[in-house]
């Protein structure tokens, strides 16, 4: 058996029920296969896919809040260290109901790789609750945020592991969880980011993972001929990373066409209307249902669909496995020639092997959403001289950041004969930096 297949066989029997976690490692490492192969004694050797495959820490631990109602709320808090071969532990917190080690633990394994593609000093991590913030006061909230910081502050630091948001945590929870951290330690530091501007916050980071999705959809146009200009654009979600890839897009000259939430979709011919989502979405924390109801030209459905609609452009930015196999049928039958993943992990792997042999252009989250990430980065050097930088400073240094993702990705498709494949080109460009670095390192 291939060195490939029995490092996979192993990760499914050490980890039974953690499905993405199965899914993540295995598109990851069957797009390895072409670097293994060429050596894989010393990689099999020096158990260097073992050893990447396996966190170096995982915190489970026990978040006891009080409801309104006077009432004990117990939820599960988790932090997954999963590699700081090239910098400290980044990655971010998600509160969701859905969250359990599995999906916590593809995250992180997806950060490792995404990080490294940014080029800058950044491990890999992620964590999160399955506490659902939707509904709660922001008593609540605080209780919560208050409480598992309590906990997750042990771990953290500013040199050591420095959490993010991620769905569920946007400014009030990270202002929540940095105000209890500082409480504890009594240290002023980079410890999260994403923070407010009044405290230690970078300009464009609320901007970022968004901006840099359309910074590098539009690079992978360039490469192949095209452009974002007069183009229909479907984007799912209309969270942070949906809102400011649809501004992007729009100030880029598309029209962004469909926004969607875990309820239903609307679809507005006449092109989105920015505004009307973020006062619903940001100002109200309402639903996208609202916008039919305000918006004669929109047309709202319930449930599933989004990706019905017709378009040139899709850009999934919701969450895993939001794009299936039929799908991504429906998007090519409609004309879709491009797909860029704002979400992690969106397309099931039948749907991107589907785009991928249908010659449509696919840049995968890790590569695409790397934006946030490395604005994240950003924030940690500002912090850490003291600085802040102007929005255009920040917004044109992550403009480079995509360009330079995007050129690291295709060269290493190309350096494989892989042209245009870039799954494969992310997987390897991320791999190659940080296996070097874990052998530079010895074994640890
Ligand atoms: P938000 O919480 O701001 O928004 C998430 C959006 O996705 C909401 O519209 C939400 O709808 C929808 N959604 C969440 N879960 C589901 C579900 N199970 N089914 C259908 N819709 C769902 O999160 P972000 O915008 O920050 O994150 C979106 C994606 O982008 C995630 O995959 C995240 O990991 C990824 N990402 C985020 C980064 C960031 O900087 N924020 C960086 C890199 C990646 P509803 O309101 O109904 O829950």
């Amino acid at each position: 058996m291939s060195y490939v297949d029995e490092v996979m066989e192993r990760v499914i029997a050490k980890n039974p029920s953690e499905k993405e976690f199965h899914q993540a490692v295995k598109e990851v490492l069957d797009s390895l296969r072409i670097v293994i192969e060429k050596n894989e004694e010393k990689f099999r050797k020096n158990a260097v896919l073992e050893r990447i495959t396996e966190p170096e820490r995982v915190v489970s631990f026990r978040v006891p809040w009080v409801d309104d109602k006077g009432q004990v709320q117990v939820n599960r808090g988790f932090r997954v260290q999963f590699s700081s071969s090239i910098g400290p532990y980044k990655g971010g917190l998600r509160f969701h109901p859905s969250v359990n080690q599995g999906i916590i633990k593809f995250l992180g394994f997806e950060q490792i790789f995404k990080n490294s593609l940014t080029g800058l000093p950044i491990g890999g991590g992620k964590g999160g609750s399955d506490f659902d913030p939707k509904g709660k006061s922001d008593r609540e909230v605080m209780a919560f945020c208050q409480s598992f910081m309590t906990e997750l502050y042990k771990y953290i630091g500013k040199d050591t592991d420095v959490p993010a948001g991620d769905i569920g945590v946007g400014g009030r929870e990270i202002g929540f969880l940095y105000g209890q951290y500082k409480r504890i330690t009594g240290l002023y530091e980079g410890v999260l980011t994403g923070k407010g501007l009044t405290y230690g916050g970078s300009l464009t980071r609320t901007e970022a993972t968004g901006y840099g999705l359309v910074y590098i959809t539009e690079e992978m146009l360039k490469a192949n001929g095209k452009e974002l200009a007069g183009k229909t654009v479907v984007i799912s979600g209309s969270g942070n990373v949906a809102i400011y890839a649809a501004q992007k897009a729009m100030q880029l000259g598309a029209k962004v066409v469909s926004m969607s939430d875990s309820n239903g979709y609307v679809y507005d011919p006449e092109g989105i209307d920015l505004d009307l989502v973020k006062e619903i979405k940001e100002v109200r924390r309402g639903r996208i249902k609202e916008y039919a109801e305000a918006k004669a030209s929109a047309q709202y459905t319930e449930g599933k669909g989004v990706w019905t609609i017709p378009c040139d452009v899709a850009l999934p930015c919701a969450t895993q496995n939001e794009l299936d196999l039929e799908d991504a049928k429906t998007l090519k039958a409609n004309g879709c020639f491009a797909v860029a993943e704002g979400a992690n992990m969106p397309s099931t792997r039948e749907a991107t092997d589907f785009f991928l042999e249908n010659d449509m252009l696919f840049m995968p989250g890790k590569a695409a959403n790397a934006g946030g990430v490395a604005t994240s980065a950003l924030e940690m050097s500002q912090n850490s001289q003291r600085m802040s930088w102007t929005f255009e400073e920040v917004d044109s240094k992550l403009h480079q950041i995509m360009v330079d993702i995007f050129k690291k990705v295709d060269e290493a498709s190309k350096k494989y004969d892989l042209e245009k494949n870039y799954v494969a080109g992310a997987n390897i460009a991320g791999f190659e930096k940080v296996v070097d670095a874990m052998n530079a390192q010895g074994i640890v």
